[in-house]
């Protein structure tokens, strides 16, 4: 079991260097509505900073990130809480080259979690063999998802780690 006390972790490494600076008062943002009405949809890899490969600014977007920035039941529910309560309309999925998700094998994964645990994960670890495939199936998911009735717009992208670019995948109506 992880520790929650006393010894010395990396979090009480990032804690003493102290969180937040403050803001003034003209900075702060007053409201939690992205004022761009944007959802934002990508991976947790280090490699990729959101705010400035899209050029974004605190308080723009709903910044959504899991492993692989795939489409998972939990992203659909935040996304509706997003569009439904705090007035956004697009949605915008960004993965990238070089992504972890797509060195494994999800089943031989969950194998190895059983092995140790005696339990099996329940859920997909959606990985995935090619990441411009990945993209127009995580769009095609989220265009027929029943519940986004408040979609305007969905657009995808690959971040190419190495070239720093991105590059549109476009999906068949
Ligand atoms: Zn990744």
């Amino acid at each position: 079991m992880a520790t929650t006390g006393n010894r010395e972790s990396n979090i009480d490494k990032l804690l003493a260097r102290g969180f937040a600076s403050h803001l003034s008062p003209e900075e702060l943002i007053r409201s939690g509505d992205p004022n761009q009405r944007v959802v934002v949809v990508t991976c947790m890899d280090t490699r990729i900073n959101p705010y400035r490969i899209l050029n974004l600014a605190e308080g723009e977007v709903h910044l959504l990130r899991n492993a692989g920035g795939v489409i998972t039941n939990d992203i659909i529910r935040s996304i509706l809480i997003s569009q439904r309560l705090l007035n956004t309309q697009e949605v915008l999925v960004v993965q990238h080259t070089k992504c972890g998700m797509a060195t494994f094998e999800g089943e031989q994964f969950k194998d190895e979690i059983e092995l140790e645990t005696h339990q099996r994960p329940n859920f997909d670890m959606c990985t995935f063999k090619n990441v411009y495939d990945n993209v127009e199936a995580s769009l095609r998911s989220l265009r027929d998802n029943p519940f986004l009735t408040r979609t305007t717009h969905i657009r995808g992208y690959v971040y190419d780690v190495d070239e720093d670019r991105l590059t549109e995948v476009v999906v068949d109506p």
